[in-house]
């Protein structure tokens, strides 16, 4: 029987879940959530309002015990959004909060309010028999980051998978202490950063809120491991340079993660400037958990997101659709990927998943180059971050990088823009650096010439704008579909 939670089966007295000042153990948890299980059996998929809470991962192990389908609904996403998630997935109830108020198309749904105050240290009735590992776990929609989120129905099989394959290449233990402070309707904040220690029979603590001062104590203390997203180790990486205690706190920890988008050369450089720690980067997607990571037993690989996690087959496939061999570290292609972790479905969109397929292999859209060692190195997403400009292809992240390299420069992003001349053209979007020892903004003259000094002439930015922010979502991606020039 593939057992998701082993320590939760067998009551275990350990801390599992911390959120502020509660913490369950997973036998508190076993006797909750199996509580709880007990009350949506039955149910084919049920929505989960997802704050970032006790109340919400305990709704979701309740489902995950049951055999329903949960879909984690984001408690910030506009109107539209949501009407298309809750019309789109169709749950026939919804789990939130006591306090919880949730809007309209929720709303409408049987409610049952998640209780976690009552939860009791003496073994609870014992636990529904586990699932078949291709039922139906999570429903969880793509971050839009290039269009309307898709619902991506992930089994059970493909959770299990990916977090035996992160304990193996993170020597991931029921001793790590994770600090956490994600949302928890995305692959990333839910199935990583909660299923993943609950598997484990470690702990997780979630900070409710990401604050460099709670991340210092956390890690000053028993946490062992911290999960981010790139905007947090920015500004990890700038707070540790002036930061002493973070600086050490840093230093301290057995692993620093970041992932969902590329995190900049800089922030990493930073980082091990102020703390001697490497933060390690892993590439993963909603379709497919994670398929690639820099293994913390092996060699540093700042720059790159690591090799294939066991079990899961990566691929480079050029424009003709023919597999890229060996490692020369520059011809670019598309990711492609196979393995036990890969979903099942587009919820209610066979025509997408079908196209999403090259034979078994998920086409990922994300284009990379592989290393001698073997390490994927990702150039950008094909649809957005690829500029072909005058003959060239270039990637939209080494300019970023480079821009970033400039100390005038605290965020930036680069698009293709089309031009007669040249197919496209390079567009810079920068915000200026506003710290207290920033010196005056460097001019868009400037920063093209830097941007061409170090990189080569053709890609020179033609155009430099300047904004106060960028677009991005809630998980810190930059919106490039809202970049317009
Ligand atoms: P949508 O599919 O709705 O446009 P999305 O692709 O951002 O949104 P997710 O599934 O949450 O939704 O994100 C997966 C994507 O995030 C990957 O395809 C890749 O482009 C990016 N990504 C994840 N990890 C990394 C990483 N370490 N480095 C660079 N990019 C990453
Ligand atoms: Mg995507």
């Amino acid at each position: 029987m593939n057992v998701l939670f082993p320590a939760l089966r067998e009551g275990s007295p350990a801390p599992a879940l911390r959120f502020g000042d509660r913490t369950l153990s997973h036998r508190q948890l076993a006797s909750v959530a199996g509580a709880l299980a007990e009350r949506i059996a039955g149910e084919t998929r049920i929505a989960v309002w997802a704050t970032p809470t006790l109340d919400t991962s305990v709704g979701v192990v309740a489902a995950l015990l049951a055999g329903v389908a949960a879909v984690p609904v984001n408690p910030k996403i506009g109107e539209s959004e949501l009407a298309h998630i809750v019309g789109d997935s169709a749950p026939s109830l919804v789990l939130a909060g006591a306090d919880d108020e949730l809007p309209g198309p929720l709303a409408a749904l049987p409610r049952i309010d998640v209780d976690t105050t009552e939860a009791p240290e003496e073994p609870g009735p014992a636990l529904p028999v586990e699932p078949a590992a291709e039922t139906p776990a999570l429903i969880v929609y793509t971050s839009g980051t290039t269009g309307p989120p898709k619902g991506v129905v992930l089994p059970r099989r493909a959770i299990a998978h990916t977090l035996d394959a992160l304990q193996d290449a993170w020597q991931w233990t029921a001793d790590d202490v994770l600090v956490h402070a994600l949302p928890l309707f995305h692959v990333h904040g839910l199935i990583l950063g909660v299923l993943g220690p609950l598997r484990r029979g470690g702990s997780v603590h979630h900070l409710g809120r990401f604050d460099t001062d709670a991340v210092t104590r956390e890690l000053s203390g028993e946490g062992t491991m911290l999960f981010g997203v790139p905007t947090m180790y920015h500004r990890l990486a700038v707070a540790a340079g002036r930061d002493p205690a973070l600086a050490k706190a840093l230093s301290r920890a057995r692993l620093l993660v970041s992932g969902s988008a590329a995190l900049p050369l800089t922030d990493h450089e930073r980082i091990a400037a102020a703390s001697g720690r490497r933060v390690i980067e892993r590439y993963g997607m909603t379709e497919t958990l994670m398929n690639t990571s820099v293994r913390a037993d092996g060699p540093e690989a700042t720059g790159t997101v690591g090799v294939p996690l066991p079990g899961v087959y990566v691929r480079l496939v050029d424009d003709a659709g023919q597999a890229i061999e060996g490692g020369d570290g520059e011809t670019v292609g598309e990711i492609q990927v196979r393995g036990p972790n890969l979903f099942v479905e587009y919820l209610n969109r066979p025509d997408a998943t079908a196209a999403a397929f090259d034979g078994g292999w998920f086409r990922t859209g994300d284009m990379a180059v592989r290393d001698a060692a073997g390490n994927y190195r990702i150039v950008g997403r094909r649809a957005t971050d690829l500029i072909k400009s005058g003959g060239y292809k270039i990637g939209a992240g080494e300019i970023e990088n480079a821009l970033l390299a400039h100390p005038g420069v605290a965020e930036a992003a680069v698009t293709g823009v089309p031009d007669e001349d040249l197919g496209e053209r390079i567009v810079a979007w920068v915000v200026a650096e506003r710290g207290p020892d920033a010196g005056p903004p460097p001019s868009a003259e400037e920063l093209a010439d830097h941007v061409a000094r170090q990189l080569a002439p053709h890609k020179r930015p033609r155009t430099v704008h300047f904004l106060d922010a960028l677009p991005r979502n809630d998980m810190g991606k930059i919106l490039k579909r809202e970049l317009h020039a």
